[in-house]
């Protein structure tokens, strides 16, 4: 579950708020005076980002692209996710296998 962490602009305490999926709108209260009046922080912790927010850091490579050697998707997107201490998804780890068998990764189907 995406943690987020906000400042009150009101008080200036920060309020963690857990958020159901990245693709929730967050409407954050502060913890401490009710203020709706919220700054999002760039959490000091690697763990925060999620999975979604990781993939578009990313950006993923155009499957109709020029991807020569899918077997480096694979890599990269691994190494990525090596850089942020996180474990590869599982979805992400079927799609890299996928690559590796010769099959590009079908395009998100909510782009
Ligand atoms: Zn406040």
């Amino acid at each position: 579950m995406p943690i987020y962490e906000y400042r009150c602009e009101a008080c200036d305490e920060v309020s963690t708020v857990f958020v159901r999926s990245a693709r929730s709108e967050v409407r954050p209260t502060c913890e401490h005076c009710g203020s709706k009046r919220m700054k999002r922080l760039m959490s000091r912790l690697s763990r925060v980002k999620n999975d979604q927010q990781v993939m578009d850091d990313l950006g993923m490579p155009d499957p109709g692209g020029s991807i020569e050697d899918p077997r480096q998707i694979g890599r990269w997107v691994e190494k990525r996710f090596e850089d942020y201490g996180m474990d590869v998804p599982s979805e992400t780890r079927e799609m890299i296998d996928a690559a590796r068998d010769g099959e590009l990764p079908d395009p998100v189907s909510d782009l």
